[in-house]
């Protein structure tokens, strides 16, 4: 019997470094000896840059402009330590839905059995996390991927995202939706921070993946076209990744979360509001740190 493919969609607000992550978890698997493939459903179509030394591809959405039928081998190439790297692409600007390259992709590679022909382990779409289009909840609608993990710093615009992404998985729950593997918490470098996304994972019934630190090192690594699993692999930041990496193969019960409403969202932002207040007053200490 075929191995089973574990497909994993990473979303979030954009440029919250989902692409970041999620290359890093690709190259962090590959090299666990993984067989990966990087879907990128963006219509930034720059997913697989950092596994590609900073170039760009062709994507599918391209690919059936110029020609009427495109071979899933046509849009599938190689990156770092042998990961397919493929980009959905998006609709010319303004016209038509963004969603509509993800569709097309996945449909494609269907019909033409793609993923089992490379022997996959794992598929991670790359996907951006305003739910507003159709095509965009495609991968939580249709139950392509089975888990679903979300990038999130604490600031209020990520977390609002993230909390959107959450109705969307609740609401696709009962008809055979992907469900919430948890938050990859980007960006953390404050406890503050921590206590922040901690306390909305808990909120909604979710847990941490991983605490990711915004670090110089991603940047020196991506200002060459490079992974930190490439370019740093001996960081401390490498490792978090492979930690990472390793929760996520090791995974396997994903949950329905518990979104907020209009009206709790609020008062959970107006209550972190209150405690930052009082820390930067010093009216409270932030315990991390000072204690
Ligand atoms: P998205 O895919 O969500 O739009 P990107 O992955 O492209 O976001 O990230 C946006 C920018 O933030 C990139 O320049 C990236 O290098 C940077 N970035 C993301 N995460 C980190 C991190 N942990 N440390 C340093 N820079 C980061
Ligand atoms: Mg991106």
């Amino acid at each position: 019997m075929a191995k089973k493919i574990k497909q994993i969609a990473i979303y979030g607000k954009g440029g919250i470094g989902k692409s970041t992550t999620t290359s890093n978890i690709s190259a962090a698997l590959s090299t666990l000896g993984y067989k990966v493939m990087q879907f990128g459903c963006d219509p930034k179509s720059d997913s697989t840059n950092t596994l590609r030394g900073g170039e760009y591809i062709p994507t599918v959405l391209d690919s059936l402009r110029e020609k009427p039928t495109v071979k899933a081998s046509d849009v599938i190439f190689e990156g770092y330590n042998g990961i397919y790297c493929v980009e959905a692409g998006g609709p010319a600007p303004g016209v038509g839905c963004a969603g509509r390259g993800i569709i097309t992709a996945v449909e494609l590679f269907k019909q033409q059995n793609a993923f089992e022909k490379l022997d996959l382990d794992f598929v991670i779409y790359d996907v951006l996390g305003d739910v507003v289009c159709g095509g965009f909840a495609v991968p939580i609608r249709e139950g392509i991927a089975e888990h679903v993990f979300t990038v999130s710093s604490s600031d209020f615009m990520a977390v609002y995202a993230a909390n959107n992404l959450f109705k969307g998985i609740a609401k696709y729950s009962n008809s055979g939706g992907a469900l919430l593997g948890g938050i990859i918490a980007n960006s953390i470098n404050k406890p503050y921070a921590k206590d922040i996304i901690d306390d909305f994972a808990s909120r909604t019934k979710t847990r941490i993946m991983q605490y990711v630190p915004r670090s110089v090192t991603v940047t020196q690594s991506e200002l060459r076209g490079k992974t930190t699993i490439e370019a740093a692999p001996d960081s401390n930041q490498a490792k978090i990744y492979i930690e990472l990496a390793k929760r996520i193969a090791a995974h396997e019960n994903s949950m329905t979360p518990s979104p907020l409403d209009a009206a709790e969202l609020r008062e959970w932002a107006a209550g972190w509001s209150d405690q930052l207040l009082a820390l930067e007053t010093g009216d409270i200490t932030d315990k991390g740190e000072n204690i």
